[in-house]
């Protein structure tokens, strides 16, 4: 029997650690506990806000509808020669099924180690760290249909992949998306071209890493970048780095010829919104109960008691100060309720 609560704080799930409510709050375990949630109407016309780990949500304001959480647990894989097909359930943490594969050999998923959040959350934004996107290793997801009530199998194709994008970035709220299959290999494909990576590597003496040495040099280095939501809230990046055709890129580049940038496909160029934010002067700024993180100035943070206005209202200040610079408008990749 599913057990809806009332009025429940949402603190501690989200990463911000931002103190706002649910009026009606209800956890999933298993995917019959969708159906039987639907069953009744009411739940199909309220607003509603599916949640994983919270680790990439700013909450505005009290939610005044149905949070939803899921905590649909179980990992498995079958090997198929050297293919490998892992499905995990969509309440699953995420760096759990990182060291589930490490620890069998499993490769695709090692440069992606720590990413906070579940895996049902991860197609959502096609999460990518370190030279690898999730649509790299997506096999394909089970969704629930809220207005159908069904089930439904997405191929990589039918979730339209993009930077920071997918299909259920573009329609959100319609599906649930309760366990996604990966298609790893036993042939390691080690990929260290992010920069810091070969660092680490030669820094620890390491020539012909494995998929563990790969997985522990990404945690190590991401330990020591970014704030850990579990002393410092945060939701990682707050904005996206915007990709901008090469013609509006070249006045840019006139004027600010270090600006830091990298080839995005066909006539478009990817900035890095880090550098413009700390190019404007934020990096490390604290503004009231909120700021910049100290070592990387994408990162909005909550130093205790801000409010999701708060941090919102940086955000504005951030995206109106880079635009009067560099003529480029952000995006916000947090999504904001
Ligand atoms: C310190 C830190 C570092 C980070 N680094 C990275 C990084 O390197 N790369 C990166 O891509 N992201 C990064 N993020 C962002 C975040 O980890 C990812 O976006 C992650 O996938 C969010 O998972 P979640 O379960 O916490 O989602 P939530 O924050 O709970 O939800 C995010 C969105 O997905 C929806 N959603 C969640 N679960 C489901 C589901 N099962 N079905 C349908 N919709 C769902 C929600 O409604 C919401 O719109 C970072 C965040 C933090 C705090």
């Amino acid at each position: 029997m599913l057990q809806i609560h009332e009025n429940v704080s949402l603190q501690n799930f989200n990463t911000f650690g931002i103190d706002a409510s649910a009026r009606y709050f209800v956890e999933i375990n298993h995917e019959d506990d969708l159906v039987e949630l639907f069953l009744d109407p009411q739940w199909k016309t309220i607003e509603r806000l599916v949640i994983g780990g919270g680790s990439n949500l700013l909450l505005t304001q009290n939610f005044n509808g149905l949070v939803i959480r899921m905590n649909i647990r179980g990992i498995e894989h079958r090997i198929n020669h050297t293919d490998v097909f892992i499905e995990a359930g969509g309440g699953e943490v995420w760096n759990d099924l990182v060291n589930y594969a490490v620890k069998w050999e499993f490769a695709g998923l090692e440069n992606m180690s720590l990413i906070p959040g579940s895996v049902g959350a991860s197609p959502i934004q096609n999460i990518g760290a370190y030279g690898v996107e999730l649509k790299d290793v997506f096999d394909s997801c089970r969704a629930f249909e809220i207005t159908t009530g069904e089930f439904k199998t997405f191929d990589k194709a039918a979730c339209q992949f993009g930077y920071r994008d997918s299909i259920f970035k573009q329609h959100k709220g319609e599906f649930i998306i309760v366990s996604v299959k990966f298609h790893l290999s036993l042939v390691a494909n080690i990929n260290t071209r992010y920069g810091a990576i070969e660092q680490e590597l030669n820094n620890r003496g390491i020539v012909n890493p494995t998929i563990k040495d790969i997985s522990q040099v990404v945690s190590h280095i991401r330990v020591s970048k970014l704030p850990d939501p579990s002393t410092i809230g945060n939701a990682g990046s707050f904005f996206k780095n915007p990709v901008i055709p090469v013609t509006e890129f070249e006045p840019v580049k006139a004027q600010y010829p270090d600006v830091v940038n990298y080839p995005a496909g066909e006539g478009l160029v990817k900035l890095a919104a880090g550098w413009m934010i700390e190019q404007c002067g934020w990096k490390g700024k604290v503004v009231g109960n909120t700021g910049t993180w100290k070592n990387q100035a994408l990162v909005l943070v909550n130093h205790g008691g801000a409010t999701g206005e708060e941090v919102y209202g940086l955000s504005s200040q951030i995206i109106d100060s880079v635009y009067t610079k560099f003529g480029v408008m952000l995006e916000r990749e947090v999504n904001i309720i």
